[in-house]
Parts: C-alpha cells; sequence; structure tokens
C-alpha cells in the first residue's frame, strides 16, 4: 500500500515495542531515533504511549534514553501509571498480581498493598513470564470467592519477546480469568477509549490533528480509529500486512509503513 503525505498532523501518538524499538530487546527500529529528533525540531507534540508491563515509567525512560532517544517525562504515557492512578481513585488498599517485580515494586511505591494470596481486592494482570498454575489458582479464588475487580493493564493478544520471538501477551491471560470468573476485565491502557483520551486531553490537541504509530492494528490501531484519530500501520514489529485480512474496512488502518522512518513529519 503506498504511503500519502501527511497533512493536518500536529501530534503524533507512538507505540514503543515494535514500532521505535524492535522488541524486548529495545534495539531502537533503523532511523527510529532521527525521526523522532525531527518531530521535536519541527515543534510538534508527541506522546509514546505505551502497554509495557515490565518496567516502570522512570525505568522505561531511562532505558530509551540510553538507546539514545531525546525525551522528556513528559512525552511518555503508560498503562502502568494509569493503573497505580486507577487504585488510588478507588481507594483499593490491596492487590495480587500476575506480574514481573517491576510491576509490583511500582505498585507497592504508590502505597497499594501486594499480596501473594487471595484476600485482595483487586487482581492485576500484566506480563508474567513466570505464570503458572498455582499463581492462577490465586487470582480466580480472589475473583470467584473475593469478588476482586479484574485489572488487566491491556489486551494485547502477542508479543515478540527478547529473543525475538511471539509469545502469548497479557490480553491472553485475562481472556482465561475471565472465563473462570464471569468477570470482564478492566482495561487501563490501550486500546482503551479512556486511556486515548486522557493523552489527547492532556497534550491538548483534537483527534482528527493526531495519529496513532503502532505495529499492533487489532488492538492499538482499531482503538484510536474509534475516538476519530488518524492511524499508521508500521511493518517493523510482531505483524505483517496480512494481518489486515482481519479486519473490516472500517477497522483498517488509514496508513501503512514499513517503519516509522518512512512517516514525512
Ligand atoms: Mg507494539
Amino acid at each position: 500500500m503506498p504511503a500519502p503525505p501527511i497533512t493536518m498532523i500536529n501530534c503524533f501518538l507512538i507505540d514503543i515495542e515494535g514500532t521505535i524499538v524492535k522488541d524486548k530487546s529495545y534495539a531502537p527500529v533503523e532511523g527510529a531515533v532521527e525521526w523522532l529528533q525531527r518531530v521535536k525540531t519541527f515543534g510538534k507534540k508527541f506522546s509514546l504511549v505505551s502497554n509495557n508491563t515490565t518496567h516502570s515509567p522512570e525505568e522505561l525512560l531511562s532505558l530509551l534514553r540510553n538507546k539514545g532517544f531525546d525525551l522528556g517525562e513528559e512525552n511518555l504515557d503508560t498503562c502502568m501509571k494509569v493503573t497505580g492512578e486507577w487504585l488510588k481513585k478507588k481507594r483499593l488498599k490491596s492487590c495480587f498480581v500476575l506480574g514481573n517485580e517491576a510491576l509490583k515494586s511500582y505498585l507497592g511505591k504508590e502505597r497499594i498493598k501486594i499480596r501473594e494470596d487471595s484476600s485482595v481486592q483487586a487482581v492485576v494482570v500484566g506480563l508474567d513470564e513466570e505464570l503458572n498454575f498455582q499463581k492462577l489458582k490465586i487470582a480466580t479464588r480472589a475473583l470467584v470467592e473475593n469478588d476482586a475487580y479484574l485489572v488487566a493493564l491491556h489486551s494485547n493478544k502477542v508479543y515478540k519477546d527478547s529473543k525475538g520471538e511471539i509469545a502469548p501477551s497479557v490480553g491472553a491471560v485475562v481472556k482465561a480469568l475471565e472465563y473462570t470468573s464471569g468477570k470482564r476485565g478492566l482495561i487501563m491502557g490501550k486500546p482503551s477509549k479512556d486511556f486515548y483520551r486522557n493523552v489527547l486531553r492532556r497534550l491538548e490537541t483534537k483527534p482528527e490533528n493526531c495519529l496513532m504509530i503502532s505495529d499492533d492494528p487489532l488492538s492499538d490501531l482499531v482503538g484510536a480509529k474509534k475516538l476519530k484519530i488518524k492511524t499508521a500501520f508500521v511493518l517493523s514489529g510482531k505483524y505483517d500486512e496480512s494481518i489486515l485480512k482481519y479486519l473490516d474496512k472500517k477497522n483498517k488502518p488509514d496508513y501503512v509503513y514499513k517503519s516509522i522512518a518512512e512517516i514525512k513529519i
């Protein structure tokens, strides 16, 4: 598909993994560091909108800065941050976490008690590469016996791990727990409308002047389209163009590029 020039865009919402970095190795996509620098030079607004659940926002920023990306705190919105804010707003004091130590420690710093049993008010689901039956059992008991909230950091189907291999993502585990409990997972990150709306509000921009760029047309871009944000699918990540056959016309991305470096600013 040809890549037409984009006019009227004054703001970019940008996915991280598969879009500006290759995968969980965080090696930059070729040309991505320079592309982001040009966005800054031209005075356009941008935010990295990330469903990363394995690094705190501070860690993620420093990791990306070490790879050469010139970023300020105001350039990052993550599902981990939104989850902490949501738990505090709901005044929930305890949770069971399916996720790694970074997620637990981040929520701990937000004064949410992390417990290793089912007597909790929320089950928080991030990426847990050491997921096992015992953890799923505790989560299920919390949801069924303790009526805990099912809090999903996001609902992605798959991701590319640090070896560059496709693996089941957070959404797959959330679906399993929805099945065991009969509850709906509350999605904190992309593609939730609230997540996108908050970012747009913070950046003081209208959806039609915004371009969301991602390697995930099924989740990230369909969600953005629902809010009338323009969408660009990049082929530098987990999917190739054949994935588009699963989307009907109204959900297909507006543009397709080989990589972010091709996008005109
Ligand atoms: Mg991605």
